[in-house]
This record gives structure tokens, C-alpha cells and sequence, in this order.
């Protein structure tokens, strides 16, 4: 196999799913007489979030669903975002609400979290949805995750019976994850920062996931041959190459792409692996939402 037929396209991937729900988003409209409504709520400056919810709101825009911005000033009370929440929970134009996280210090964003309608959940972070995939009941999952599986799938079809090692628990990548491998047939191992020769747990596996948020932590020989693995990690490290200015930064991922795309069967970038699937994710749960509380049927499982 040469290098290339090993990386797995998450851009490309991403743009096929966006075309297939812009092709499910009009048929809504045009079903519906409205079309699928998605808001995202900011509270405060920060840059990186402020890109990603332009981003959400220009894809959505362009997969033919309405997109609401509701942006709160920095000291904007935890009152304040709760009517926010309760007023989009209340408009039925809305199908999904996302509170972009994180939230200012003086926010507790469990609470603000537990105000969303589940059923506009498309975040998936809510507890009432967390314990629907725990126990196999629909409802939303949340993006990063589904998409990772995604991927998994259109490369390895069923994944029945392989083990898989998830390097992360936190509550919106590494546990949900688990989950969704579980509910795959997947014998899952969940590896944190108290785990005990990580290299072996890793060189154990099929599937490797990599969700921990250090740079290039995982290294080629920590992987099984033609295990497929993929980098959830998006760190922004100094440049290095020659002739870089000083100053200038680059992405990488957890896991040291070099070495391990010499040996994994199957390994996606940094960027352009998962990174781009998240959007198209919430994109797909918001036209879900939109499908179930409009009460039109939807074959999930096609998009
Ligand atoms: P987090 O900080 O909440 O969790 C990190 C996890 O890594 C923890 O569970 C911790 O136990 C584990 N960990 C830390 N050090 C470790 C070590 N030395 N060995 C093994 N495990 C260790 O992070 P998160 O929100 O889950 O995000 C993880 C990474 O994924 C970050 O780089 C983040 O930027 C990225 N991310 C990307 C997307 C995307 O692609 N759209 C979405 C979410 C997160």
C-alpha cells in the first residue's frame, strides 16, 4: 500500500457528508415549510471560539439550514444565558441549540448544559443523552466522537471484535467515544494519565484514538502494524522547519504522524483528519433534531 492510501481524508469526508445533508436539508424544507434551524450561543471574546462559531454559522448557512447567533458580553450574568437557553428551548424554529464552551469562570457549565432541551441537545453533552448512548437509546452524540467513528467505518467497515484503545477520558471526546466503540463490538480499553505502560496498552490495539491534547505524544512504535489510528489532538507548536520565522506556529496532532504513518494501516492528519468532521457532525444532528421534532421520518444511518 503506499503512504498515501493510508491517510484517511477527513476534508473530503467531511465535504461528501455536508453534500448529503444539504440533499436531506431541502427535502426537509421543502416537507416541512421551513427550514432546519441551528443556534449557537457565545458569551465573551475568545478568538478560537469566536472562529469556530463563525465556522458553524457559515456551513450551516450553506447546508441550507438557518443559523441563529446569540453573542453575550464576557460579564453577562449565568441568569442572563439561562434565558437565552430557555427562549431558543421555547422557539420552534430552533431544532438545535450548541453553547459554545468554554463558559467565562463565573458560568457553571453543567447547569447551563442541564437547561438545554435534550431533544435540541445536538452537542450530545447533556445527561440525559449521555445516559441514552450509554444505554443504546437514541439521542444525540456528540460530534467529535461520532465523527472519529465515521471514519472508522468507511475505512474498515464493521469493526466487530477488534480492540480499540481510547488515550483520553474527558466528557465530550475520550467517554463518549468509549461508548460508541463499545456499541460497535469493540473490546475497549480507555487509557488516561494514570495509565500504567501506555506504550503496551497501545501496541495491543487495532484502533488507536488518540484524545489527550499533547503534542505528538504517540509514537510510531507504539503501534501495531496496520493498526488504523486516529489523532483526535489539535496542538498549535512552534515552527522548526528551516527558513520559519520566529513566531510562526504549525498544528499537530497527539500523535507523531511521521513515524506512526510508517507503520499504521490506516492514520489521519493533522489537520484535515477529524478536525473537519466536527462541523459536519453537528450539521448531521441538527437536521436529526430537526427530522424528529418535526415528526417527518429520517434514515439516520444514510447520512
Ligand atoms: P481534556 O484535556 O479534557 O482530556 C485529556 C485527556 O487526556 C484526559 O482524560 C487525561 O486523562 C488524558 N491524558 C492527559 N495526559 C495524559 C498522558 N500523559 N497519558 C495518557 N493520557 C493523558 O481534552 P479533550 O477535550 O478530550 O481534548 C483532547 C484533544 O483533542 C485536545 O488536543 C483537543 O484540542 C482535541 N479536540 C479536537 C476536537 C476536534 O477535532 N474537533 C474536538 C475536541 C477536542
Amino acid at each position: 500500500m503506499s503512504a498515501d492510501t493510508r491517510i484517511i481524508d477527513g476534508k473530503a469526508f467531511a465535504e461528501g457528508l455536508r453534500t448529503r445533508i444539504a440533499a436531506v436539508a431541502a427535502d426537509f424544507e421543502a416537507k416541512a415549510g421551513r427550514k432546519a434551524g441551528l443556534a449557537v450561543v457565545l458569551v465573551g471574546e475568545d478568538p478560537a471560539s469566536q472562529v469556530y462559531v463563525r465556522n458553524k454559522g457559515k456551513q450551516t448557512v450553506a447546508a441550507g439550514m438557518e443559523s441563529f447567533e446569540h453573542k453575550l458580553p464576557a460579564d453577562a450574568s449565568e441568569a442572563d444565558l439561562l434565558a437565552v437557553v430557555e427562549q431558543l428551548n421555547a422557539d420552534p424554529a430552533v431544532d438545535g441549540i450548541l453553547v459554545q464552551l468554554p463558559l467565562p469562570a463565573h458560568m457553571n457549565e453543567q447547569k447551563v448544559i442541564a437547561t438545554i432541551n435534550p431533544d435540541k441537545d445536538v452537542d450530545g453533552f447533556h445527561v440525559v443523552n449521555v445516559g441514552r448512548l450509554a444505554t443504546g437509546l437514541p439521542g444525540f452524540v456528540p460530534c467529535t466522537p461520532l465523527g472519529c467513528v465515521m471514519l472508522l467505518k468507511d475505512r474498515l467497515g464493521s469493526l466487530s471484535g477488534l480492540d480499540a484503545v481510547v488515550i483520553g477520558r474527558s466528557n465530550i471526546v475520550g467517554k463518549p467515544m468509549a461508548q460508541l466503540l463499545i456499541a460497535e463490538s469493540c473490546t475497549v480499553t480507555v487509557a488516561h494519565s494514570r495509565t500504567k505502560d501506555l506504550a503496551d496498552v497501545v501496541r495491543r490495539a487495532d484502533i488507536v484514538v488518540a484524545a489527550v491534547g499533547r503534542p505528538e505524544m504517540v509514537k510510531g512504535d507504539w503501534i501495531k502494524p496496520g493498526a488504523t489510528v486516529i489523532d483526535v489532538g489539535i496542538n498549535r507548536v512552534p515552527r522548526t522547519d528551516q527558513g520559519a520565522e520566529e513566531g510562526k506556529t504549525r498544528l499537530v496532532g497527539d500523535v507523531d504522524f511521521a513515524s506512526a504513518a510508517e507503520v499504521a494501516g490506516a492514520i489521519t492528519p493533522v489537520p484535515g483528519g477529524v478536525g473537519p468532521m466536527t462541523i459536519a457532525v453537528l450539521l448531521r444532528n441538527t437536521i436529526v433534531a430537526a427530522h424528529r421534532s418535526a415528526g417527518l421520518a429520517l434514515d439516520e444511518s444514510a447520512l
